[in-house]
């Protein structure tokens, strides 16, 4: 099934776009793989409408089962990966989606890695898409800086191409392993190299030659998303203009992901806009 738009993020804008876009007559999808921001809130009592105070929990419930009731289709997924071939395919932990537009509603960036040298080789051997530039370490030696499903997906795009694959854990356990590929724990202290990346150090003092490192730490955040599909970012957050969109056709961004006041009465207000520029961009299309 090919959706008008899908949502990637279950919070408060995601959700307020789902209700506009359903409104507009269109199919929606929705996905979420945890409570976000909003579920850490103990209490919110700034939000318009609220008679009493309420657990961030609490309205979590309340904005699904409004989307619900308006038909939007709300799935528990983790978006690991996100393609265009006329339409956008994304990829998520519970299967492939087709749809002609994507609003990225998926909170504020989380999940960046304080290694030395990090920043310094990204574009000259530290990448953050495996789709996009596992070609260019065809028969190479590469890593993979994370621990869970989203570092799996990344090893999976690299196996077929690079003459090895290691996994770096950076000191954590691997939660879930994908074949052929060489796990090290140790803790990361550095990335060297010389203009390029050349290798990693471990805190042991041991050296690990690469010469690509595949950043997917966690769960792809915002940026991770918007790089994937070649969208401008600034510090990790998605650049959008006052309607919403972004640097490419059909990508729209709302919420804590786009960074400014990180409130849930900006989110729904962003995620509102966000809609409107999608349902216009999906009947023009
Ligand atoms: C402790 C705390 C207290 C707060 N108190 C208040 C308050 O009192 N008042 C107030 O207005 N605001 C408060 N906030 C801020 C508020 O929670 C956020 O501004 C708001 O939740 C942002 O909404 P959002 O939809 O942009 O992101 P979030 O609520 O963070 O939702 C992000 C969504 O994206 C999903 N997601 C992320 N990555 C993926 C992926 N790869 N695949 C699938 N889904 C993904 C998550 O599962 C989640 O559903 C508080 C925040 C915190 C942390």
């Amino acid at each position: 099934m090919l959706y008008d738009v899908i949502i990637i993020g279950m919070g408060p804008a995601g959700i307020s776009a789902a209700l506009y876009v359903k409104r507009a007559g269109m199919t929606c999808l929705v996905m979420g793989k945890d409570g976000g921001a909003l579920e850490k809130a103990e209490k919110i009592e700034n939000y318009y409408g609220l008679e009493k105070t309420l657990s961030g929990s609490e309205l979590i419930e309340i904005g699904k089962k409004q989307a619900e009731n308006l038909g939007a289709e709300l799935i528990n997924a983790e978006a690991v990966g996100i393609n265009w071939d006329g339409n956008y395919k994304i990829e998520t932990t519970s299967g492939e989606f087709s749809t002609k537009a994507v609003i990225l509603a998926v909170g504020a960036p989380r999940n960046k890695a304080k290694i030395e040298g990090l920043t310094e080789f990204e574009g000259m051997g530290v990448s953050y898409c495996a789709v996009c530039d596992a070609f260019f370490y065809r028969n190479k030696t590469v890593a993979v800086l994370g621990n869970g499903e989203y570092a799996n997906h990344e090893i999976k795009e690299l196996l077929p191409t690079a003459a090895k694959v290691y996994l770096l854990t950076d000191g954590k356990e691997p939660e879930s392993l994908a074949e052929n590929v060489e796990v090290v724990k140790g803790k990361i202290k550095r990335l060297y190299g010389n203009g390029k990346l050349q290798g990693i150090e471990l805190e042991n003092g041991e050296k690990l030659a690469i010469d690509g490192l595949f950043v997917a730490l966690g769960t792809a955040g915002a940026a991770d998303f918007a790089k994937k599909i070649g969208a401008e970012t600034e510090n990790n957050r998605i650049l959008v203009d006052e309607k919403m969109k972004t640097s490419i056709p059909g990508l729209f961004a709302a919420g804590d992901c786009i960074g400014g006041l990180l409130q849930v009465s900006v989110a729904v207000g962003e995620g509102a806009k966000a809609a409107m520029s999608a349902i216009e961009f999906v009947r023009k299309s």
